[in-house]
């Protein structure tokens, strides 16, 4: 910590103290000590110092008090010798500038009982715009909006910007996120409440913009507004000064932002405000004091743009911004997530036939910017009816609590959140997402950025614990959704191999996943180690993550239980999971086997494998590809009889990577079984599949699994392996 900001705040406690002592003994010289002080309509007398100390102050008399303490409070004078500590020292300083700051108040109303108007409302006109202390109705009434969450907390501005335009930006920004704005002490001699009149804004309780006083001791209003919230709201006793800040300091989402040079005074109430877990940020060049400690994060933070203070201010205080609505001009909800668009009334679409990529990223704090959407290359309205243009969806997120595990998660709800949108259908996932366009959708004029705008509100919304800042980024040009599907790729991989050392012996539990379920009823994933979801955006690992996120969410840990079969992969607790989850549709289901009772299948299966009875082998075949199989169907035709959740022996959906691990279709002779899949997916799995074949015995294997220049009809792949001998043909039958 600063000895600069020790050094300011502790002179600028004695101050304050020295000021309220001679306010004191005027008053007492000119007026009865019985005299009244108190500040309208409330039952909390002087408040900070009732909340804090337990001291009714009712008369003039009981003033000295409240005095004595404060002057006990203030620490010795930071000598030049003297080191560290100065966090103790400092915050009693600031607790006795605040207590002076009180008392200065509550001698204003005695010794100038007209400076502030009373009620809720700003008249310009009148020549007066202070508020002074809210009585008690407006602090009920305001105050359990903190408590219900209505009002998240409230922003303390002291001083003046450098102009009305600013301080308006700043000001109607905190509005926006429903913040309380409450204004005191000026800046030689301008206030942000006078600009704000000056700039046409409405000020009051009504618009949440409170002017309480144009001194640096008027803010001790805010905080008498805050402990009587607490007392009120949280049955907190007078006198409980540890529990009274505490509850501020997790319930009420406040700060201060200090605008302007910041004297010796404005330091003491920072350093006073640092009690309540209230950070102040400041537009100077103050000392900073970092360390986190009684606030959430950091103290004081200095040198903030004021295009960034909102954002800085609310990062740093740990405030969760709401966005409860989702600004689009299509209705939203998940009422239209099972909608479709049907080939007469699409517009356009983005992938099936071209690129269509989401990445979700973890970025820093300061990398991005909340609540950005670009789109990079032409937007819905320069595309052509009728037109199938690429797309990559990159989506930025940010957040105090944010892990890379928790990227998979957050970009398998591109997704649902997608078909929220009424008139925009979304399939798939990662790099072959599939998003179609109505024309109703375009008429109500909806873009592409509209997209980006979702994911930002929702992901604040569904995701407050872990989500700060979201920003979206969307690509229409050719060459920039190929380079970000690159990248995607690369991360795919990497989240991809993080179970590959585990087995489904070594771990007790599996995951389910539901995620589908309003598509496909019946359809539940289990997701155990060696078996990743069969969207392919989910593992183990990807699971567990979202557990942890939301712990009631659509990924429950299963007890694996009793093994009951472990050739097919059969378990009993997975058994009595699925039963329920699928509402008594499905009894049972094996892991490794496609020919008895397999997994359930939806429409977000990357690929769907297929027994092959003449080959006594499997094929498989990905999304990718149009084209015919030795099945007798294509993939959008097996997609479709599958894809509703069904169970069909014979058939099961399976992500691309599952091909390549251990327990791939095990009970039925496992990868030695594959005799045929698109040449593409050979290509995108090779290295996997190279290994995975020496892993066999059968080192050569991806050279004998046939592929659509072999044939696609099962006679042409049956003549083929049996000249290169595929191992399958020597496999007991695979239909027993
Ligand atoms: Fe979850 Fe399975 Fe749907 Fe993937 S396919 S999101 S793992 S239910
Ligand atoms: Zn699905």
């Amino acid at each position: 910590m600063s000895k600069l900001v020790a050094f300011a705040a502790i002179q600028g406690a004695y101050n304050m103290v020295a000021k309220a002592e001679g306010q004191l003994k005027k008053t007492l010289a000119s007026k009865d000590a019985a005299t009244k002080v108190e500040f309208p309509n409330t039952a909390y007398y002087l408040p900070v110092i009732y909340s804090l100390l337990g001291i009714p102050v009712k008369t003039i008399e009981d003033l000295r008090k409240p005095l004595a303490i404060a002057k006990k409070l203030l620490p010795p004078h930071v000598k030049r010798v003297n080191h560290l500590p100065y966090l103790g020292p400092l915050l009693d300083a600031g607790m006795a500038a605040l207590f002076a700051s009180e008392i200065t108040e509550g001698l204003r109303y005695v010794n100038d009982p007209d400076f502030y108007v009373p009620g809720e409302e700003v008249d310009p006109s009148s020549g007066k715009i202070w508020l002074g202390a809210a009585d008690d109705t407006i602090m009920r009434k305001r105050g359990v909006e903190f408590v219900d969450g209505s009002a998240p907390g409230f922003a303390a501005i002291v001083g003046a910007a450098p102009d009305v335009e600013t301080a308006k930006l700043i000001v109607e920004d905190y509005q926006k996120k429903n913040l309380y704005i409450f204004l005191a002490a000026n800046q030689s001699g301008t206030t942000v409440a006078e600009q704000l009149i000056e700039g046409g804004v409405q000020i009051g309780w009504n618009t949440r913009i409170v002017p309480f006083g144009p001194d640096i001791s008027s803010a001790i209003f805010a905080l008498g507004f805050a402990n009587r919230a607490a007392m009120a709201f949280g049955g907190l006793q007078p006198g409980d000064y540890k529990r009274i800040l505490k509850y501020n300091k997790d319930r009420v989402f406040a700060f201060v932002n200090a605008l302007g040079e910041v004297n010796a005074e404005w330091a003491a109430a920072a350093a006073g405000c640092v009690n309540w877990g209230f950070p102040t940020i400041a537009d100077t060049d103050i000392p900073e004091i970092l360390p986190t400690g009684i606030c959430t994060y950091e103290h004081v933070v200095a040198n903030v743009p004021h295009s960034e203070m909102v954002q800085k201010s609310i990062e740093v205080r740990g405030l969760k911004v709401t966005v409860t609505h989702i600004d689009i001009p299509l209705s939203y909800g998940p009422a239209f997530e099972g909608e479709r668009v049907r080939k007469d009334d699409l517009y356009c679409q983005f992938g099936g036939k071209v690129q269509c990529t989401e990445l979700v990223k973890m970025a820093e704090m300061s990398e991005i910017e909340d609540g950005k959407v670009t789109v990079v290359g032409p937007d819905l309205a320069d595309i052509k009816e009728g037109a199938s243009n690429p797309l990559g969806i990159f989506v930025q997120v940010a957040g105090r609590e944010f892990q890379t595990d928790f990227e998979p998660i957050i970009e398998r709800q591109i997704h649902h959140l997608t078909n929220y949108i009424q008139g925009v259908m979304h399939i798939g996932q990662r790099d072959i997402a599939w998003i179609r366009v109505a024309k109703q959708a375009v008429e109500k004029g909806f873009s592409l950025a509209h997209i980006g705008k979702v994911l930002h509100g929702k992901f604040h919304q569904d995701f407050t614990k872990i989500i700060d800042k979201v920003q979206v980024t969307l690509f229409t040009n050719k060459a920039d959704v190929d380079k970000l599907t690159a990248q995607a790729r690369a991360e795919y991989k990497t989240r991809d191999e993080r179970v590959d050392k585990m087995t489904d012996e070594t771990v007790d539990i599996f995951y389910s996943c539901t995620l589908c379920q309003s598509f496909a009823p019946t359809h539940v994933c289990t997701v155990s180690p060696e078996r990743t979801g069969l969207c392919g955006a989910y593992n183990w690992m990807d699971c567990k993550a979202s557990f942890e996120i939301n712990p009631t969410g659509p990924n429950q840990p299963i007890e694996k239980g009793e093994c009951l079969d472990s050739k097919y992969g059969q378990f009993k607790g997975v058994n009595e999971f699925v039963y329920k989850a699928s509402r008594g549709a499905i009894k049972s289901y094996n892991f490794y086997s496609l020919v008895h009772s397999p997994m359930t299948t939806c429409g977000c299966c990357e690929a769907i494998a297929a027994v092959l009875p003449l080959c006594n082998g499997v094929m498989t075949v990905h999304r990718d590809y149009t084209g015919d199989t030795p099945s007798g169907m294509k993939f959008t035709t097996l997609a479709g009889q599958m894809g509703g959740g069904a169970q069909s022996s014979g058939f099961v959906g399976h992500s691309k990577y599952n091909v390549t691990q251990r327990k791939f279709l095990a009970g039925d002779g496992g990868l030695l079984r594959m005799v045929w899949m698109p040449k593409s997916l050979k290509e995108e799995i090779k290295d996997r599949l190279v290994r995975r074949g020496k892993e066999l015995g059968v080192p050569d294997l991806i050279d004998k699994i046939a592929d659509e220049t072999v044939g696609t009809t099962e006679e042409e792949v049956l003549a083929f392996l049996q000249k290169v001998g595929h191992p399958a043909l020597s496999m007991p039958p695979i239909l027993e």
